[in-house]
């Protein structure tokens, strides 16, 4: 599975909320198996990806209707998890990832996604952190 970079935070954040019906399927269905016990392989690609395809904002190869907006939010995931364009296993990268993630690195990279105030994203991502200090 193809996956940018800030997705790593999207497909923990996802409760079922998308751009339209054909984009919510596909992410049903890659959340699924992103989330099960199966260790997935993902490549990590400095482009559009397998969540982009159904997305009704892409509007060509590594161009999104908020192309600004969204290589920002890659750079900024790529900086602070220091991230290679390579593969990995999702699972474990996503363990590495909750292990140094904090509200203030999530809130840089994500607050101006229209998602972030209204989407479980905060909760979902952050819930490690919150659980190692309580
Ligand atoms: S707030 Fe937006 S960019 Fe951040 S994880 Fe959620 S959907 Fe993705
Ligand atoms: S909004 Fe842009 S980056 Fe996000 S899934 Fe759609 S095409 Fe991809």
């Amino acid at each position: 599975m193809d996956l940018r970079p800030h997705h790593l935070l999207c497909t923990q954040g996802y409760s079922g909320k998308g751009y339209s019906e054909e984009f919510v399927d596909n992410m049903n269905r890659l959340t699924a198996q992103l989330r099960g016990e199966e260790p997935v392989r993902i490549q990590l690609c400095f482009s559009t990806d397998d969540l982009c395809t159904c997305c009704p904002n892409k509007q060509g190869e590594n161009q999104c209707s908020t192309n600004e907006k969204v290589l920002r939010f890659d750079r900024k995931t790529v900086e602070y998890f220091q991230l290679e364009e390579r593969e990995y296993i999702y699972q474990e990268l996503i363990a590495q990832i909750q292990k140094k993630v904090t509200p203030e690195m999530l809130a840089d990279i994500c607050s101006d996604c229209a998602w972030y105030p209204v989407s479980a994203c905060k909760e979902k991502i952050l819930k490690r952190y919150h659980e190692n200090r309580s």
